[in-house]
């Protein structure tokens, strides 16, 4: 198919994501693409474009990696996959005990899906379930934290604070109860980052004091809130969250569906607070950015929850493609390259790099709290209300995929960008951001 009938068609027969489809009709423009190498997606006519946000956060080392897709090719031709209900495979076992390892075998349990909404569900369904299970049967409200993004099938929106995706559904979704994020844009003058979050553990203290009782578990993104426009806080959040965690018997659930992965500088976002949760989310980049895949790893104490003679206190949640033998080889490829290629120390430096790059963007008078963390940066642009989608045009015309989140503009590339891809992005960046000012 050539560009234009491939767009034509797609505009015929797909209901694209978070999108409204009248949108693409006027000034939302759709890409065709057919081939991706590297950080670089390509058309059929040759057009190119940087993918600066990972397609959508998940891809780690580049579209089309020559070892991943060894990986994936080399277990088609063993095992495509079989149902990991009564049945067990090579490539879910060793997968387990990697990730298992990675958390210092302190969640040695690995409860597989295919999306990130899922395994929040599954985390909620968890926590819910072994309070149930311990004779705790007032356990069974949740708190999560203002502008928090963990999916939105009907049971994730639960705990996602983001009106636009919430507020359609309103009769269909049991609210959670929803506490001040450690978001460090609210510092008063005067106030550090730590500052910022005190406060915000306070206000969850005098929360759970109140209802502590009636809490299964608080889910927080540890580090940086996504869809919030990559909110960032402070580590401290997370140890005085953890320690009330605790004191209220309450789970903490860690979403790391887009912080995992050493997308914030450590493999794992909550070791940079040095805490351990109870129920850890992973997905989006875990696959490399392969296939869909999502894990929720848990405690032996939670395990032991459901561990007995009787069904119904076991956990009979399933999904038909539950650990997937191709997407868990893909996991596994992409394990091996963090230990092979020291992907955390190279992220250390192309970050810093890449952040001295955009020096001048984060100097621009229309920018606002310029920030990074490990492989996040994000910026907030004062313009108006459109501003957004032109930016979005403004990048696509130079060759760059960047998707403001209203008028929170980030960037999240694959970890395999290099000093040409950063340059290149860093000044076509400021480019766009002109063009889209004018
Ligand atoms: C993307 C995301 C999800 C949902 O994952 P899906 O695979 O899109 O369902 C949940 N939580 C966080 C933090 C995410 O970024």
């Amino acid at each position: 198919m050539n560009n234009d009938e491939l767009l034509q068609r797609s505009l015929a027969a797909v209901w694209h994501p978070c999108t409204q489809m009248k949108h693409h009709l006027r000034d939302l423009p759709l890409v065709p693409v057919t081939r991706g190498e590297g950080v670089w997606l390509y058309d059929a006519d040759g057009h190119r474009y940087l993918d600066g946000i990972s397609s959508w956060w998940v891809n780690l080392f580049g579209h089309s990696n020559p070892r991943i897709n060894a990986a994936i090719t080399d277990q088609l031709g063993k095992l495509e996959h079989v149902m990991l209900a009564g049945f067990t495979h090579e490539p879910v076992v060793q997968l387990s005990e990697r990730l298992s390892a990675l958390t210092g075998n302190t969640l040695g349990h690995c409860f597989y899906a295919s999306d990130g909404a899922s395994a929040t569900e599954i985390a909620l369904k968890m926590s819910f379930h072994s309070w149930q299970n311990r004779g705790r049967k007032e356990k069974t409200e949740f708190v999560a934290l203002a502008g928090g993004y963990h999916g939105e099938t009907v049971g994730a929106l639960a705990v996602t604070d983001v009106a636009l995706f919430r507020d359609a559904y309103a009769p269909l979704v049991r609210n959670a109860h929803v506490v001040p994020s450690p978001d460090t844009r609210q510092a008063e003058p005067g106030e550090t980052a730590a500052d910022v979050a005190h406060r915000a553990a306070a206000a969850l203290q005098a929360f759970l004091e109140q209802n502590g009782e009636r809490i299964a578990a608080l889910i927080v993104e540890p580090l940086v809130q996504g869809a919030a426009g990559m909110a960032m806080h402070d580590p401290e959040y997370l140890r005085q969250a953890r320690a009330l965690c605790d004191q209220y018997d309450v789970h903490l659930i860690c979403d790391e569906i887009a912080v995992g992965c050493g997308r914030t500088g450590t493999f794992f976002a909550h070791e940079q607070a040095g805490i351990k949760p109870d129920f850890l989310c992973l997905s989006k980049g875990i696959s490399g950015g392969y296939l869909p895949l999502s894990v929720v790893l848990t405690t032996d104490a939670v395990y032991a929850d459901f561990y007995d003679d009787a069904t119904v206190r076991g956990f009979l949640h399933s999904h038909s493609y539950t650990g997937n033998a191709l997407a868990c080889r893909a996991a596994l490829a992409t394990l091996d390259i963090f230990e092979s290629d020291q992907v955390l120390e190279r992220n250390a430096v192309t970050g810093a790099h890449l952040e001295s790059l955009l020096a001048p963007l984060a100097g621009h008078p229309a920018v606002r709290h310029f920030r990074r963390r490990g492989m996040i940066f994000a910026f907030d642009v004062e313009a108006d209300a459109g501003f957004g989608r032109r930016f979005y045009r403004e990048a696509l015309a130079r060759e760059l995929l960047l998707r403001p989140m209203g008028n929170t503009v980030y960037f999240m590339p694959p970890y395999v960008l290099g000093k040409d891809d950063a340059a290149f992005l860093a000044a076509n960046a400021a480019a766009a951001l002109e063009a889209a000012l004018a």
